[in-house]
């Protein structure tokens, strides 16, 4: 009972999202379906008018023949054509509504998408949900109001030829209906079947959707080529691919064989309403016309219970797939300002991490384990330690992309808690490891550091001239209006230190009080970097800096240095200070320049 009612709620609320995104054209939709569905009957009757008209005329023999039967042929052809139109016009009353759906459902999905907590992105459920939303989302309201609409047209239609039929005979009447019991079963029947069968797969849907990605792809296409991983990865695709779909073919194969059988029932009932009227006919009880009309109408009757059963069981097949939309829809976002929430100025002061620990879900170990250490106003705070030991994680709660476990981080002495995530990014600026190349020209991709800069011109170009890639820029075809990137026609392709620099720029573009550099020089030239480096101060002036390198030349220009070593803080001070210290730093700096010295 429970369960029905949750799926009359989901329908409501699909039946909402179709209203608001096109309120005018489901009108328009439901209003033409009701108006079609006295369209047969009334088509029907006129037939049986027709054809008693000829045989009237026929029998008579005598005036012009064709005045009897010019009416009702008028009425039917007039009928006929609307039924026609007004299919066709249905039709594109739908495609317009479908187009407004999609799009409002998209907006649902991508504003979810972007809002919900950047830790819902490690887990492998998450991608299960979504891409199970993305698959249903756009499409399944719409498949709601039209298996809705279609129900009630059906039940009207049929309560119309039904009660013509019970004039004939109301066992035949009855007949009509029990000899479909069967089919509506076996629909329902295997609408759970293949519900749950694509539950199931959804994991290994978007395996094979990786396969194909890996071989159809830019990025691994050439470590493909290089390493000849490409007929391996085309097995393992078929593999995926067939391990989903022959088990789809193998519950279909059964639908059919026992839909089969559910016909022969519909077949029988047939039989014995076409005795039953011939008989009528024969002895005279039915004249030609009533009997075309009765066969027709039988006829009808039975499409339009298979459209009906065929609307109930795809209303049915809605109910179970349209939970998925809900269900990410309505994940919850744990990442929010609490109360009392507070807005906050520019850095006046200092950054506070107290006592933070985090675990990323599935991993049994803290990333971050116990880390107190506070970052003040201008400072240059470099974040230094062995690959894995938790810089990236430590920026990535620092910018609350995730919340901790436990332990604080105070802005300004407010808990960050406190403050809207949105607003709260807004003070920082960043360059992850992995930052982002927007397949735009290159002028925009400095200006996505900001995009509500009103007049970026001229810092767009500042920012690139401090990171020295204007000269790359203005280099390219159309300056910095060139699109660049590998997706679209008339794009330059960049190198990787190129793309840094522009990320760089990207950064620098930013008005934002704190800069979070992670490994920032990685893919520079030895030029570059030193040209950077060397303006360093310069460069971040005004801003309180994070800077995590691992190369030791650059970590030495910071105000303080921070190493961390699985997760916890090791050592801290001035590269001075720690490399009397004579611990993991001084261990680490003196590997690095022994290298160089020989
Ligand atoms: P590197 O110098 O290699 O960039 P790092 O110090 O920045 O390393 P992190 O990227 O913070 O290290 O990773 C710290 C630990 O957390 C690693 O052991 C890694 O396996 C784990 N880790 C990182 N990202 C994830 C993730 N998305 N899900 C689960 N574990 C993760």
């Amino acid at each position: 009972m429970n369960k029905m009612k949750e799926k009359i709620k989901l329908f409501r609320e699909s039946l909402r999202f179709v209203w608001r995104s096109a309120p005018g054209w489901a009108s328009a939709n439901i209003a033409l379906s009701v108006i079609r569905s006295f369209l047969p009957l009334l088509l029907v009757w006129l037939l049986k008018g027709v054809i008693d008209g000829i045989t009237i005329a026929a029998a008579a023999k005598q005036g012009s023949p064709l005045i009897s039967v010019i009416w009702p042929v008028s009425a039917l052809v007039i009928i006929w054509f609307f039924d026609e139109a007004s299919s066709d016009f249905s039709n594109y009353i739908r495609k317009k509504q479908s187009l407004k759906l999609e799009v409002y459902m998209y907006g649902l999905l991508h504003s979810k998408s972007i809002a919900l907590d950047l830790i819902n992105f490690e887990r492998p459920e998450y991608f299960d949900c979504l891409s199970r939303a993305t698959r249903e989302a756009p499409w399944r309201p719409n498949s709601i109001l039209n298996n809705v609409v279609a129900m009630f047209k059906g039940v009207l239609s049929l309560v119309l030829i039904a009660g013509l039929i019970t004039t004939l005979n109301w066992t035949i009447a009855l007949l009509l209906i029990v000899a479909n019991i069967p089919g509506i079963w076996l629909r329902l029947h295997y609408a759970d079947i293949l519900y749950d069968f694509h539950r199931r797969q959804t994991p290994e849907a978007r395996k094979s959707a990786y396969f194909n990605w890996l071989l159809t792809g830019d990025r691994p296409s050439r470590e493909i080529r290089l390493f000849g991983l490409g007929n391996y990865f085309i097995t393992l695709f078929k593999n995926s691919f067939l391990k989903q779909k022959e088990e789809e073919i193998n519950i279909i194969r059964k639908r059919t064989i026992i839909e089969l059988i559910s016909n022969l029932f519909k077949a029988a009932s047939l039989l014995i309403t076409l005795l039953f009227i011939s008989h009528k006919t024969i002895t005279g009880a039915l004249s030609i016309g009533q009997m075309a009309m009765f066969l027709l109408a039988f006829r009808q009757g039975m499409v339009y219970i298979k459209e009906l059963f065929v609307s109930l069981s795809g209303l049915y097949e809605d109910s179970l797939f349209i939970g998925d939309t809900f269900e990410f829809l309505n994940l919850k976002e744990n990442v929010i300002a609490i109360e009392p929430v507070q807005f906050p100025s520019p850095l006046k002061d200092k950054i506070l991490t107290e006592n933070l620990s985090f675990t990323y879900p599935g991993n049994n170990t803290k990333t971050i384990n116990n880390v107190s250490f506070e970052l003040n106003k201008g400072e240059i705070v470099a974040l230094v330690g062995a690959n894995g030991a938790g810089k990236s994680t430590l920026v990535r709660l620092l910018c609350r992309l995730y919340d901790p476990d436990s332990g604080t981080i105070k802005y300004d002495g407010i808990n960050i808690k406190n403050i809207a995530p949105d607003k709260y990014r807004k003070l920082f600026s960043v360059v992850f490891q992995d930052f982002m190349l927007y397949n735009l020209t290159a002028g925009e991709n400095i200006r996505m550091g900001n995009i509500d800069e009103g007049n970026p011109e001229m810092k767009i170009r500042a920012a690139a001239v401090i990171t020295g890639s204007h000269e790359m820029i203005t280099a390219l075809p159309a300056g910095y209006d060139s699109p660049i990137g590998n997706l679209f026609d008339e794009s330059r392709e960049l190198s990787w230190g190129e793309w840094q620099k522009i990320a760089l720029a990207r950064a620098l573009f930013r008005d934002a009080p704190v800069l979070i550099l992670d490994e920032p020089s990685g893919a520079l030239d030895a030029d570059t970097e030193y040209d950077i480096f060397s303006r360093f101060r310069e460069i971040v002036t005004g801003r309180t800096t994070i800077l995590i390198s691992h190369r030791f030349t650059n970590v030495g220009l910071a105000d303080r240095i921070i190493v961390l070593d699985k997760g916890s803080i090791a050592e801290e001070g001035t590269h001075d200070e720690l490399i009397k210290k004579g611990g993991i730093y001084f261990t680490m700096f003196t590997k690095q320049s022994g290298r160089f010295k020989n």
